[in-house]
């Protein structure tokens, strides 16, 4: 059976087949020429072994969310696009069986997602195997060609399991604590969203390196624009139209600053690119952003959905953010002020945003 075949074979057009692959070349800005030669790449890694998936302290949202994407539909994704050999929650076997998977993977030349956090404390949490899930992330991620951190309990140590006693950490950490040198990929999130993953599987099939990352190693291409300049509630936010009261109707699409939205700092594409095959995302639902995208998010955005940090305005000072619509009637000029403020509490004015491509 040829390459395209398989993916016939599971029901997959050729049409559809190139229009997933046509918006991976568009998300990372690459011309349409290079839309054959990351096809050709993805059909010559069909029927091999490139992805192996660790779950460590985690929830399975991120599983949950790649899964549960409908175009390609999981089992497309799962047994012909990323040719996935382990993972613990999908994967038919288990016990012996599944561990020989592991390490028949680990022979190959494969690429690893790791999903949760990594107890750093002891090595007598979340153990696998028999086997501290630490120890499996280094012995996995010393072999890989790539490393692909996915959701913020992976890239930050974050979410629930951070909150308990078991020192976690994200794989940045294991990395840098053991001297590994294998390019790594964050994509935080919570959960991951499944058009940055298999996107960057793809660019990494075709390139052979990473994408342009920038200083937290996110892909630009992903996380490369702050949502607040895409909102679709902006013309709210530069007219001083904020949402104060949730069952006033007039108020419905209102601007969500004072409702705790962290869109002004918060690096994503979501406004662009909608979650659950495009169907919505977080401020479409009438919900502010939490800045789950950025690293760090949950303790240097917390609380959530309760109050922004207070804003310095231009020639006006420093204002509580409760009074931010009634301290200015020109509301360009607190566009202006916020989004400054708030990019510069996040740190990123002082960091070299964009690294060179790896
Ligand atoms: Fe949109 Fe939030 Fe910015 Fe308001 S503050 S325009 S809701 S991103």
């Amino acid at each position: 059976m040829g390459k395209f075949d398989l993916l016939n074979a599971k029901g997959v057009s050729r049409r559809d087949f190139m229009k997933i692959i046509g918006a991976t070349i568009a998300a990372f800005g690459l011309p349409d020429l290079a839309a054959p030669q990351a096809a050709n790449a993805v059909e010559q890694a069909l029927n091999k072994p490139p992805v192996i998936w660790l779950e460590g302290m985690d929830c399975t949202g991120c599983t949950e969310s790649t899964i549960a994407t409908l175009n390609p539909s999981a089992a497309e994704l799962i047994l012909d696009m990323i040719s996935l050999r382990y993972h613990e929650t999908i994967m038919a076997g288990s016990g012996k069986t599944s561990e020989e998977a592991y390490q028949e993977a680990l022979n190959d030349k494969f690429i690893l997602v790791v999903e949760g956090s990594i107890p750093f404390k002891e090595d007598r949490y979340c153990m696998v195997g028999g086997k501290p899930f630490r120890k499996t992330v280094i012995e996995a991620a010393r072999k890989a060609q790539a490393v692909i951190a996915i959701g913020s309990c992976a890239t930050e140590g974050a979410g629930i399991p951070g909150a308990c006693a078991t020192g976690a950490v994200g794989v940045s950490e294991i990395l840098k604590a053991e001297g590994i040198t294998t390019p790594l990929i964050n994509l935080p999130r919570c959960p991951v969203k499944p058009n940055t993953l298999i996107g960057t599987i793809i660019y990494y099939l075709t390139y052979q390196k990473v994408p342009p990352l920038d200083s937290d190693n996110r892909p630009i291409a992903y996380y490369g624009t702050l949502l607040h300049d895409n909102c679709p509630r902006r013309g709210h936010f530069e007219n001083g139209e904020f949402l104060t009261d949730w069952n006033d109707p007039v108020q419905k699409n209102y601007c969500l600053l004072l409702k705790g939205c962290k869109g002004p700092k918060t690096h994503t594409d979501c406004a662009q690119v909608w979650w659950n095959d495009n169907t919505n995302f977080c401020i479409n639902a009438g919900s502010p952003c939490s800045g789950c995208a950025e690293i760090n998010f949950y303790n240097t955005n917390s609380p959530l959905y309760s109050k922004h940090e207070d804003a310095k305005l231009p020639g006006i000072g420093q204002v509580s953010a409760d009074t931010v619509g009634k301290t200015v009637g020109g509301a360009a000029a607190i566009g202006v002020g916020v989004h400054l403020v708030a990019t510069a509490a996040s740190g990123r004015l002082k960091k070299d945003h964009h690294k060179e491509d790896m």
